[in-house]
Order: structure tokens, then sequence, then C-alpha cells
């Protein structure tokens, strides 16, 4: 088994929405191809990944540094005991020569690409990627449902408090029970008024969670904390700054409903340091790194695995990005769920064509690799890169 091409294309994302910090209308995602040479007799396939939502397309350091390391690898130094392409071997490969720290500016790059292998990997296995993940880190077999939510309730130009009721009962309609709307684009007001009408039309406050998407300092940080307590939400996502560890810690000492976070950190380190430094609280605070931006799917495994030593439940993670990279996270290693973006991110949001949503819950496609053959809209883009 051996990788005969990679290639990468920048699209855009498809989307005109805004949370409380950015819009999406500039925002591109880098699709990557890696043609593997099976070995199996099964001829050579193709393995699929973009770098989720909220990043940049990351082309070029794909060029310049990570598709030659890979390239001038000896072939069998990147496999495993049994002949079979190991992801992590692909990593440590693309990390030589690369300083210590400084994550983000190459741990989205490299994540896809590893992404994109283990979809590779499990076309040539002739297996679901999330049964790979489930056989090599748990040991068993695949989860067949995941629990997904609604990553919603986005501003709107002209949009109103009430708008998010009508949002909500759609996503009902189509199977969903739990949702999270944005907080921090609005006054707290405003925002008080949006989370009334989400209420009004959700069963309990457990159903709904909310995202300020890092915007607040400290005082407006406090504020939204004193006047959301009292709801006792799902969860509270990303208060303030990724990195203000010493603001998390005071807020969770002054928060006691559930905090989240984890999509704007990109290591095992930043995720040590939110929970030893930023005050998370096992068995109630919530992880959500997103894992094609974060080095990829065997460091999500592995920060899973080394987070359950710590007593972190693999239910305490929900992979950020709603797309079948999640799922088949989720759905290997037993998380807590999966994020959804019902209509939003054009082909770069959602699933397999025909996932049905049942109570909550949909069971991950049963295909060759991480699905994306599934989802035609997002398919048809993926075929063109590096197509002949
Ligand atoms: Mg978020």
């Amino acid at each position: 088994m051996r990788i005969i091409a990679l290639h990468e294309a920048a699209f855009p994302v498809q989307s005109t929405m805004r949370n409380a910090v950015f819009s999406f209308a500039e925002m591109t995602t880098s699709i990557v191809a890696v043609r593997l040479d099976s070995g199996t007799g099964n001829g050579p396939v193709t393995g699929y990944a973009f770098n989720s939502t909220g990043r940049y397309a990351c082309g070029q350091s794909m060029r310049e540094r990570f598709f030659p390391r890979l390239l001038r690898a000896k072939p069998e130094s990147l496999l495993d005991a049994s002949g079979v392409l190991d992801p992590a071997k692909a990593v440590a490969t693309m990390l030589v020569g690369e300083k210590p720290g400084g994550h983000a500016e190459r741990c989205i790059a490299i994540g896809t690409i590893e992404t994109a292998l283990w979809d590779a990997v499990g076309k040539s296995q002739d297996l679901p990627t999330a049964e790979l993940l489930a056989r090599r880190y748990r040991g068993g077999p695949m989860h067949q449902k995941v629990s997904v939510y609604v990553g919603g309730g986005w501003y709107r130009p002209g949009g109103l408090p009430q708008d998010v009721a009508d949002e909500i009962r759609s996503h009902q309609e189509s199977g969903y029970t739990h949702v999270k709307i944005k907080v921090g684009g609005a006054s707290l007001d405003e925002d008080l008024r949006r989370i009334e009408c989400a209420l009004g039309v959700l069963p309990d406050s457990g159903h709904l969670a909310v995202d300020a998407n890092c915007k607040f300092e400290r005082d407006e940080a406090l504020a939204y904390a004193t006047a959301l307590a009292p709801y006792r939400l799902r969860w509270f996502e990303e208060p303030c700054d990724p990195n203000d560890f010493s603001l998390m810690a005071e807020l969770a000492s002054v928060y006691a409903p559930p905090l989240s976070a984890g999509e704007n950190l990109y290591g095992m380190q930043d995720v040590v340091n939110l929970i030893r430094l930023g005050g998370w609280r096992s068995g109630r605070d919530l992880i959500q790194v997103d894992p094609p931006q974060s080095y990829g799917m065997d460091a999500y495994a592995i920060m899973v695995l080394d987070l359950e030593a710590r007593g972190w439940q693999a239910t305490s993670h929900f992979p950020h990005g709603g797309n079948q990279m999640s799922l088949a996270l989720a759905a290997g290693l037993g998380l807590g769920g999966c994020e959804a973006y019902p209509g939003v991110f054009g082909s770069f949001g959602g699933f397999a064509d025909g996932t049905v949503v049942e109570g909550g819950y949909i069971q991950p496609p049963q295909l060759p690799g991480i699905g994306f053959e599934g989802h035609s809209a997002l398919y048809a883009l993926m075929r063109t890169v590096g197509a002949d």
C-alpha cells in the first residue's frame, strides 16, 4: 500500500451566515484528495476530506511542505504491522522539520490530509472509517446511532427574536430534538428574548444550548453568565477568547450549568490547558475540538483516550463541524454526539443524502470510508479535485 498522489483545491463554503463575531461570506475551505494504491487487488482508491468550517483554505502549506514529505517518505515507513497505511505515521512524517507550538499554522492542513487518508484506508479495506476507528481505539464495533443537535440560530439581517422559534419548529419537524443558537451578536436583552422564544417551542432548557463564538471580554462574559445561569441551559459555548484560561476558570467558578469550548483549540496541550487552567469540570463541561482542524482523527482519538484516563467520559466530546467527518468519529468512539447544520454551509454541511433524523438520532452511513460518496453535492465537488 502506498500513496500515489495528493491534491488540494480551495472552495467557497457558500454561506452568508453571521455569528457574534464574523460572517462566512468570504470563507473558503480546502478539499484534499489522496490517491492510494490499496495493494489489495482492488486497484487504487481515492480518499477525500475538507477542512471543516470556520477556517480558511490552507493549500499552500500542503503543497510546499506536507505533500512533498509524504511523497518522499519510503512507502513502508507509513504502514502498520499488517501492511495498511497508518495515518498516525503519516502525521509523524508531515511533522518532520516543524518547530513545536504554533499549532494553528499547520494542524488544519495536516489534519485535513490525515482525515483524507482515513477515508482512503477505509475504502481500501472496504469498511466504514467509523468501523476502523472503533476497532482500533475501542476494540469493538462502531455505534449504529449517533445523537445530533442543530448548530443554528444564526443572526440574519433584519431578523427578529421570534425567528428562532420558527427555525426550531422546522428542525423539530425534521426530527431534531436539541438545538443551539447564537448569542453575543445582539444586546443581552435581545439575546434573552431570543432564548425565551426558543424555549417557548422546546420541552425544557436542557434542549437548548447557546454559543457566543468567543465574543466577550470579562465584564460582558460575567454579565451573560449571570443572566444565563437561571435558565440552566444544556451548555454555554465559547464565552470568551479560547486562550483566556483564567477568565474561563473564573466563569467556571461562578456559572454552575455546563460550559463548552474546543473548536478553537488545536492540540492536546491546548485541551489539557482548558482542563487544568480553564477550570473545566469533568462530568459537566464539554469539549468540542474540530477533528480535521486539529491534526485529524488519530489525534482526536488519542485525546479522547487520554482524557478518559483523567476521568473525562467519551460522552463529554461533541466534535465541532456538522459533517460526516465528525459523525464518523462520534460513531467510532462513542462520543456524546455530533453537530448538524441543516440548510447552511451549502455542500459542506450535512450528512449522506436521505439521512433520516429520528428523535434526535441518525444512523451513520454504511459506506466504505467516511461516506462522502453518499453526499452527492459534496462528492460532486470532491471529484473535481485532482481529476485528470
Ligand atoms: Mg461554536
